[in-house]
């Protein structure tokens, strides 16, 4: 198996009758969704579309997002998944820096205007040749003048396609990395990285084609946590995809009830979300009956939050760890094994992980620091997990990945004894006041232990003789009352002098990336 697109089609052959996605009413057995993609392979083939072409795709968690991937790598082209949220000016830089040559997306909906901002990014670009709008019922009319549906580009086309050779280190997918770091480069994965990731699956969570999983689909599938380890995961082991557009607690825990739900990945916002939603009307015991798997991972899972859901669901959370340009999967807690809570497991099979010093990729001496803690470094990573590199920028591509193919992440971490590795946080995200270092995810494991506070958030600000100042966005419990002083003083019993917040701000709701992940960045 080269193509990563044999992950549908030999579920279509050995898994007929298995329902591959469900999405409302609709549900699509392995052979309609894999009839559907050859469709669209045959759609771009029709129009010049060669091996090796970049083709991009905007569209929400929606059966057709998964047709036009598969679609796309069938023909032998990569995928360029775009966040849905992007606007016309970013949609063109997307286009222009993957050299994009055909375009899909989704018209939107009347809160999400993903096919007006699509359509204005791709007049913008150059060198985008060809636009297709994916309309919601693919035989209406195109929204937008002037362009073609994808229902209207697919209808003559046959529903099976004579497949396209690649090569297992052809780039099979580019995906523009996470908002919350500065510009956007496109980390190229290969037709392995992917597919050795999605089959992990099979050691982390026991996943297996005869008793395979029904898949809560609510991580976004353009970015690389859903669409490695719901979506090619699940389709790796003839899984069943129940797909939600947009995260809400309350439609994701009716899903998890009606359609038996077996399998669930979230980031921490969504844990913190479905618990906020369980009141007397949610049976949550028949929830957790079905409920085999509890994955998180793209940022870290407060302990609380883990407690909590363990003690609600009856399932601990596996909690692992990656980034896009590892596919996205390095770490992972198996199922199984006995959980450390607050670690995000050991690598995964086929991969190796080390601490680095940041400025020198020295090795980080793992032995006991001053305080009695181990030491804390640079995760670096290699293994066939790790990205070809950034999409035409060998400068950064030399700055990420060394000559022996380490991988640095940008994150710091310790490592226990046993070699479980536990996350301090993001370097960047780290606040140096008055000399001393403070990591915001100790500060808000801390402040969640406060009855009151229910999410917190912790940045440094710009101080006169710190250098940097604490600060905590929290969002209190429903019906808690707590001041800001009063959380001050409380944090001052608790932390240590550098480290407590001096500034403290609450707030009703928190920005988020369109995945769940808290954006800092918009915090001030
Ligand atoms: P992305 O490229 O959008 O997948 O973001 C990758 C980043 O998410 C990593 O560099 C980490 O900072 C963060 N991340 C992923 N998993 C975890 C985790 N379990 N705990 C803490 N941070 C995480």
């Amino acid at each position: 198996m080269t193509n990563l697109a044999a992950f549908l089609e030999n579920s279509a052959r050995a898994h007929p009758d298995r329902t591959a996605i469900v999405f409302g009413d609709t549900r699509l057995t392995y052979p309609q969704v894999d009839g559907a993609a050859n469709q669209v392979a045959n759609l771009l083939v029709s129009r010049g579309i060669e091996p090796g072409d970049k083709v991009a795709l905007s569209c929400p968690n929606l059966p057709y997002f998964t047709i036009v991937y598969f679609g796309i790598l069938k023909a032998g082209a990569t995928v360029v998944p775009l966040n849905v949220l992007l606007k016309g000016r970013e949609v063109a830089y997307h286009l222009g820096d993957s050299d994009a040559k055909a375009y899909f997306a989704f018209q939107g909906t009347p809160d999400l205007s993903i096919g007006a901002e699509a359509y204005d990014g791709f007049q913008a670009a150059e060198g985008c040749e060809h636009f297709f709008v994916i309309t919601a019922d693919p035989a209406a009319p195109s929204p937008i003048e002037g362009t073609e549906t994808l229902g209207q580009g697919v209808a003559d086309q046959p529903a099976t396609f004579e497949g396209v050779e690649v090569d297992d280190e052809d780039t099979a997918v580019i995906l523009y990395t996470s908002g919350t770091t500065g510009q956007p480069k496109g980390a190229e994965l290969r037709h392995r990285n992917m597919r050795d990731n999605a089959l992990s699956g099979e050691v982390l969570f026991g996943a297996n084609a005869e008793d395979a999983d029904t898949y809560l689909c609510v991580l976004p599938l353009f970015h690389s946590f859903g669409q490695s380890v719901i979506q090619n995961g699940g389709f790796a082991y003839g899984g069943t995809i129940v797909m939600l557009p947009r995260f809400e607690a309350r439609p994701a825990l009716q899903l998890m009830l009606e359609e038996k739900v077996t399998f669930f990945a979230g980031v921490p916002t969504m844990y913190w979300g479905l618990l906020g939603a369980l009141d007397d009307s949610v049976d949550v015991k028949a929830i957790a009956d079905n409920l085999r798997i509890a994955v998180a991972g793209g940022a870290a899972l407060p302990v609380e939050v883990h407690h909590e859901f363990e003690k609600r669901f009856g399932v601990t959370i596996l909690e692992g760890y990656g980034l896009s340009e590892t596919s996205p999967v390095a770490s992972f807690s198996r199922l199984g094994e006995s959980v450390r809570v607050g670690s995000i497991g050991t690598p995964i099979p086929g991969v190796e992980m080390k601490l680095i010093e940041p400025e020198t990729w020295d090795d980080v001496d793992p032995a006991i620091d001053p305080d009695g803690n181990p030491a804390i470094g640079e995760i670096a990573i290699k293994g066939h997990n790790v990205m070809k590199g950034y999409y035409k920028r060998p400068d950064a591509t030399a700055e990420a990945i060394n000559e022996d193919g380490w991988f640095r992440s940008g994150d710091l971490a310790r490592r226990d004894a046993d070699g479980w590795y536990y996350i301090v946080d993001r370097s960047k995200d780290m606040i140096i006041r008055g000399g001393f270092n403070v990591y915001p995810r100790e500060v808000e494991e801390v402040l969640l232990t406060h009855p009151a506070i229910s999410l917190a958030a912790v940045i440094g600000v710009p101080h006169q003789s710190h250098g940097e100042e604490v600060k905590a966005f929290v969002i209190l419990k429903p019906d808690a009352r707590a001041t800001p002083d009063e959380i001050i003083e409380w944090s001052k019993e608790q932390m240590a002098a550098y480290k407590y917040p001096r500034v403290v701000e609450i707030v009703d709701s928190l920005p988020m990336t369109a995945t769940g992940k808290i954006l800092k960045r918009e915090l001030s």
